[in-house]
């Protein structure tokens, strides 16, 4: 017989505590009808993030702009195209990564989300990385990367570093593909030389990743 409560067979028992989702698929309808934090008012859409559910990298920015609130994806207005033609000159696909948010709702006006907010957020950001398990979290700017590492050295110190996060897992800053956008220099030393030059390290961190994988 059908179990008439949608759902609840796919989740995990728990003592008395919410069902923790197993999938990203389970986990994105409850993201999609959040109102966890005032910024559900002034959304259009949620952006849960896309990618590779088994990604070895995850991308992570701070959280949707006008386009993606438009869309419901990750990084696909100016920055994110910005950040794609960063991924292809090192020939990383888009579907080989995880790309997600701090904060999944867009902050009006572009605004950095408050304390509050990716706080609030949290919850889901910490579901989404246990979930994918990447081995490599890349942080796009100083907001995720102070979030997910507080004690970091600001961006312009920190990027291009490998960093740990929580024993295990990698952090790797780099700028954001917006700040490359308002610094469009391409000279010695500028924020784009730079991330080109920290891309690379990516792409050879995931050949070599890739390389003891399948030794
Ligand atoms: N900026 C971000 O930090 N994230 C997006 O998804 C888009 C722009
Ligand atoms: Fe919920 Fe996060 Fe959206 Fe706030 S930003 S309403 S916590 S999904």
């Amino acid at each position: 017989m059908q179990n008439s409560s949608a759902g609840a067979a796919n989740e995990e028992p728990t003592q008395g505590q919410s069902t923790r989702p197993l999938t990203l698929e389970m986990l994105k309808p409850r993201v999609l009808s959040c109102t966890q934090c005032p910024l559900h008012k002034t959304r259009t859409h949620v952006v849960f993030g896309e990618g590779d559910p088994d990604a070895a990298v995850m991308f992570i920015g701070e959280g949707p702009g006008e386009v993606e609130d438009r869309t419901g994806r990750p990084f696909v207005g100016p920055a994110g195209q910005k950040l794609d033609e960063v991924l292809a000159s090192v020939e990383i696909a888009r579907e080989d990564i995880f790309i997600g948010n701090v904060v999944k709702c867009r902050p009006p006006g572009n605004r950095v989300p408050s304390r509050a907010e990716m706080e609030a957020c949290m919850p889901y950001l910490e579901a989404q990385i246990a979930l994918v398990n990447p081995a490599l979290i890349v942080t796009l700017g100083n907001t995720s990367t102070q979030w997910l590492l507080p004690d970091a050295p600001g961006i312009t110190k920190s990027h291009g570093t490998f960093l740990r996060w929580r024993g295990d897992v990698l952090l790797f800053p780099m700028f954001h593909p917006s700040y490359l956008l308002r610094n469009p220099s391409r000279e010695k030393g500028s924020p784009k030389y730079l991330t080109w030059l920290d891309i690379k390290k990516v792409r050879t961190w995931l050949d070599e990743y890739a390389g003891s994988e399948n030794a």
